[in-house]
């Protein structure tokens, strides 16, 4: 079985954590690397963004990395990439047609590679799947009140008309929780049988409990006999970092020797300029709440340093405006980590509510403290063992990819 998988601005060898590079990523990554663990063949196309990126990297037998000529090669914000979608497809075509390549299956991510995968589904007639990563629509009432220009109403309206059309004429959407097949059944009116659920899932060799040993010295004497609050991810508003800046503010009246530690954000100048606006909007949050002893931004660490992050970890929080699944809260809990979470989208779903932690009210500084000292009066022990059954038996890449395989084989058959 060969699969062609289109994921446009979200390369899966890219360093994760700044503002356009996170949970796409991963799970194209683990996707195909748990696939061509089983067998399946893999070329993932993904834009060629940065000169000295090579064309194409193996990264085992089975699972290849192919860069896309679309717009210039180098960064581009990732909404500037519809113009940009035709020449990603004709250069797919151009690949394909040099390399005698067929495949079985089209697997496409985000709406930009919706749209790519509607353009060469004509050409190459194989089945396509489309998986949203994020719903124009959802996203956009989520923020309509918030943070919107006129320049992003005439954007959402454009994405909305595209995804519709994807929707409709790809072969089948795959929703990552069964909160998202309600949503997409309610957006698009679309049959139930066109939507197949699986989930996103961990990698268990990276995410799993241990003792809190083999942290650097600088680590041990930020959380040494302190309870830790933990966030991780993209720093970027709709994530809720100032919510949970509020929120720690609370919950220092309760628990005084408390520490906020905040893992993510850009790694090169590239990725921190991007993130800039955000990160200085959080640190003068941090400065007017006081919170410079108690609250650290410690920067992106690769994804086997997270493990460390989550097991030291007495709560962590996941404050989101808007999330589609979340890939964190998985992590965490794989690492017996309870986790906080707002009531919304994905992490409904992923998080049992007084099971492996607590929902909070979107947006609720207050609730979201509440929640949090929940968890750290009670002790994390006591959601540790639920946290990690929870995992084992729902979010496994290895079981998921089998899911996948056999979702492609009725597919293809
Ligand atoms: N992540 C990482 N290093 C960091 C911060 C985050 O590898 O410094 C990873 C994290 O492990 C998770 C992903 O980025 O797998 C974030 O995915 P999630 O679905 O939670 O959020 P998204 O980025 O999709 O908004």
């Amino acid at each position: 079985m060969r699969i062609m998988l289109i994921s446009d601005h979200a390369d899966p060898l890219a360093e994760v954590g700044s503002k356009e590079a996170g949970g796409q990523n991963i799970y194209v990554f683990y996707l195909s690397k748990f696939l061509s663990r089983q067998g399946v063949y893999v070329d993932v196309f993904t834009r060629w963004d940065k000169k000295n990126k090579k064309e194409i990297v193996q990264v085992n037998k089975f699972f290849r990395v192919i860069r896309v000529k679309a717009g210039p090669k180098r960064y581009m914000p990732r909404d500037f990439f519809f113009n940009c979608t035709d020449e990603f497809a004709d250069n797919v075509l151009k690949r394909i047609k040099k390399d005698g390549l067929k495949y079985d299956i089209m697997h496409c991510n985000y709406w930009f590679s919706g749209v790519i995968g509607l353009n060469l589904k004509k050409k190459l007639s194989i089945p396509m799947l489309y998986v949203f990563h994020s719903i124009g629509q959802v996203r956009f009432d989520a923020l309509k009140n918030l943070k919107l220009q006129k320049k992003d109403y005439i954007f959402f309206q454009k994405r909305n008309r595209f995804e519709k059309k994807i929707v409709e004429e790809c072969d089948f959407v795959v929703s990552t929780s069964p909160v998202e097949k309600k949503l997409i059944q309610r957006t698009f009116g679309i049959p139930a049988q066109k939507i197949k659920f699986i989930s996103i899932g961990i990698d268990d060799n990276i995410f799993y409990r241990r003792n809190r040993g083999r942290l650097s010295r600088k680590l041990k004497s930020l959380v040494f006999k302190r309870k830790i609050v933990l966030y991780v991810g993209r720093i970027e508003w709709r994530k809720g970092i100032g919510t949970l800046l509020y929120a720690f503010k609370e919950t220092l009246k309760n628990f005084p020797r408390a520490r906020l530690l905040i893992v993510g954000g850009g790694k090169t100048k590239a990725a921190q300029a991007l993130d800039k606006n955000e990160v200085d909007r959080l640190k003068n949050i941090t400065r007017e709440l006081a919170l410079d002893k108690s609250v650290f931004f410690l920067g992106p660490h690769k994804q086997k340093e997270l493990n460390a992050f989550y097991n030291l970890a007495d709560v962590c929080v996941v404050p989101s405006y808007y999330e589609p699944f979340g890939i964190v809260p998985i992590e965490s809990m794989a690492c017996g980590t309870p986790v906080v979470a707002s009531r919304i989208g994905g992490l409904q779903y992923t998080v049992k509510d007084g099971e492996t932690g607590f929902l909070a009210t979107v947006r609720d500084y207050k609730d979201l403290s509440l929640k949090i000292n929940g968890i750290i009066s009670k002790d994390k022990s006591f959601f540790s063992n639920a946290c990690v059954e929870r995992i084992e038996e729902h979010f496994s890449w290895e079981k998921i990819a089998e899911q996948y395989q056999k979702f492609f084989l009725k597919i293809v058959k």
